[in-house]
């Protein structure tokens, strides 16, 4: 047998170590370096008017408990919670103590029941800024406080009741911060951040990571969060108190920023009830109650909201079948 007819077996030469860091380095730098604005789809559960510690909640805590595994069984990007979250500070502390078993990021917004008319640092100082903006797969969220955009202490109001001239004041400050929103110009926002208690207490030291406002200048998609609709719905609430709906004149000041920000959809709470209704262009999803039934309400339970990459609110209201 001649040699050169043996076949032999291609010799396998091991990929260096080195080769293999290099690449797996440079692909993890391309991943990064992606765009974050990417048109994916976005999944947001949100959680509304837990009402801890109030009276006619007594199943509040364990209800919140039961929302938190439903919420993470279903895997959402972020987790909203839109106000009313607990009657007062230890409560708040309790509700965030359940809240931080969700595996996702969760941003609050402020609900009546947790700033009043002259009370808002007392918030400030738990939570950190009542309003701001934040971004889950390239679409901004608004946080807009509708406590300071009203007096919503006394329920049985017959007319609107004047804000104190302090809070007044907070008012036309974060109106303000809205319109820039709309601008360019960014102010101190909490972008991206998320379990800022675990992160130590410089949590508004730091600057936002970058501004988002070109892009929502560009045609992003932008979503505002808060707990008070700023418009009735077609039947709801049944009832024509003030104290259900941001009245005039601030109503119009907000609507007309939403607006021009190009808001499509709201995402709100306080009513205790799962409806989307539509209004001059802005559909307002509001989400039910873990908590507390009201003479209107839906079952007890939250809302899954999924966003298409054209901008569009699909929502899910899912009952977590407990009692008020
Ligand atoms: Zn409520």
């Amino acid at each position: 047998m001649r040699a050169e007819n043996i076949i032999k077996p291609l010799a396998r030469r091991p990929v260096p170590l080195f080769q293999y860091l290099l690449f797996a380095f440079i692909m993890s730098f391309l991943l990064l370096a992606l765009p974050s604005t990417g048109h994916a789809q976005v999944t947001i559960a949100q959680i509304s008017d837990t009402h801890l510690g109030e009276a006619h909640s007594p199943h509040a805590f364990d209800n919140l408990r039961r929302t938190v595994d439903m919420v993470n069984a279903r895997h959402p990007d972020a987790v909203i919670v839109s106000g009313d979250i607990g009657e007062n500070y230890d409560q708040w502390l309790l509700a965030r103590g359940i809240l931080k078993w969700l595996h996702a990021p969760v941003y609050y917004a402020p609900g009546n029941h947790d700033v009043h008319s002259t009370d808002v640092e007392k918030y400030r100082e738990v939570f950190g800024p009542d309003y701001y903006h934040f971004q889950v797969k390239g679409v901004t969220f608004l946080v807009i406080d509708s406590q300071l955009l009203g007096n919503f202490d006394n329920f049985d109001a017959q007319s609107p009741q004047p804000m104190p001239q302090q809070t007044e004041a907070e008012s036309q400050k974060m109106l303000s911060w809205l319109s820039r929103q709309a601008s360019g110009s960014s102010g101190g926002d909490r972008n991206n951040k998320r379990h800022w208690w675990n992160r130590g207490a410089n949590r508004d030291d730091q600057p936002p990571q970058r501004d988002d406002a070109d892009d929502r200048r560009g045609g992003n998609i932008v979503i505002g969060i808060q707990h008070i609709p700023a418009e009735r719905g077609d039947n709801m609430p049944p009832d024509p108190k003030p104290y259900w709906v941001v009245n005039e004149p601030y109503r119009s000041r907000e609507l007309n920023l939403l607006h021009r920000l190009g808001v499509r959809h709201m995402l709100a709470g306080h009513w205790h009830v799962g409806n989307i209704f539509e209004r001059d262009g802005i559909t307002w999803h509001v989400a039910p109650s873990t908590s507390r039934l009201l003479p209107w309400s839906s079952p007890l339970g939250f809302a899954m909201h999924t966003i298409s990459p054209n901008g569009d609110v699909k929502t899910e209201f899912v009952s977590i079948n407990a009692e008020p």
